[in-house]
């Protein structure tokens, strides 16, 4: 098998706190994410999310275990520039990733940092702005755009240094439904369509039905992790753990449970439909 593109070994992380005890982020988690892969991580507020993305990409590193990316050490000094090149993050908020007054500027900014040569971050500007289908936008200023827009725009600007995993921290969080249908449509295309590695944590339960792989977090452990459809079928461990499962999955678990023939590991509307109509 291909190496993966992250693996985690028995990973912990504490922060220190102000009086000498520690807070304990993250606890004891092993696993692998393979190259191409589409994940989704969930878990209750405060369960060790973001504290685990920001160890992907050595803006942390582990207070025990090890975290490889592509078989590099985070840990290691003299392998931050590739962990940081190999894996992108976006985060919550638009308007805090936002570094230049010009789309083109801002996008340009990461790609200059690495010493990019100018020929080539003007090929990747372009490049980047199609992908996320803002090239119109290129001499435009970000702060007057929408929130869609905005991350969109991060996006592209994480694109430019030309990773290959890209994180994505709540980045829909903030959006309305437009927005945050703008962000997933780009994300999913390029996953699929330049084989991006995707690790994105959210609170949307409809955004993890979309992936190929949904993690569990609860405590900073991993509770779950397999195929959306197996892990929101877990509703009662889910519920225990004050996460919601899909709306359809709820009422498909819900007419199971009452004796009515229906799939409880049903996520898909259409799918729920055919299974209702054909009972009648
Ligand atoms: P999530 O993203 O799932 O909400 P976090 O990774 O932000 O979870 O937080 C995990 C735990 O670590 C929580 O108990 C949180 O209070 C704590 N924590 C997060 N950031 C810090 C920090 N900078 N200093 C101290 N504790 C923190
Ligand atoms: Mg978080």
């Amino acid at each position: 098998m291909a190496i993966p593109a992250i693996k985690l070994e028995n990973v912990s992380f504490s922060y220190p706190m102000n009086d000498g005890e520690e807070q304990k982020a993250v606890n004891g988690v092993s696993l692998e994410i393979e190259e191409g892969s589409f994940v989704a991580l969930v878990g209750h507020n405060g369960s060790g999310k973001s504290t685990l993305a920001k160890l992907l990409n050595g803006l942390l590193t582990p207070t025990a275990g090890r975290v490889l990316v592509y078989g590099a050490d985070t840990a290691d000094d003299k392998k931050i520039f590739e962990v940081r090149s190999s894996v992108g993050m976006v985060f919550q908020n638009p308007d805090n990733q936002m570094i230049a007054t010009n789309v083109e500027d801002d996008i340009a900014f990461g790609p200059e940092n690495l010493g990019v040569p100018r020929e080539e971050i003007i090929k990747r500007v372009d490049w980047a702005l199609e992908k996320v289908g803002m090239s119109e936008f290129r001499h435009a200023t970000p702060f007057k755009m929408s929130g869609g827009q905005k991350q969109r725009l991060a996006i592209a600007g994480v694109l430019a240094i030309r990773p290959r995993v890209m994180v994505l921290d709540e980045s829909t969080a903030m959006l309305d439904p437009k927005g945050r249908e703008e962000v997933m449509n780009v994300v999913k295309q390029l996953n699929r369509e330049e084989k991006m590695t995707v690790v994105h944590i959210t609170h949307y339960m409809d955004e993890a039905l979309d992936a190929d792989r949904l993690i569990v977090m609860n405590d900073g452990k991993v509770v779950l992790d397999g195929k959306p459809s197996e892990v929101f079928a877990e509703h009662k461990l889910l519920t225990a753990i004050k996460l919601d499962v899909p709306c359809v999955t709820r009422l498909a678990v819900t007419l199971a449970e009452a004796g009515i023939a229906v799939d409880p590991r049903i996520t898909d509307e259409e799918a729920f439909v055919d299974s209702l109509c054909r009972l009648l």
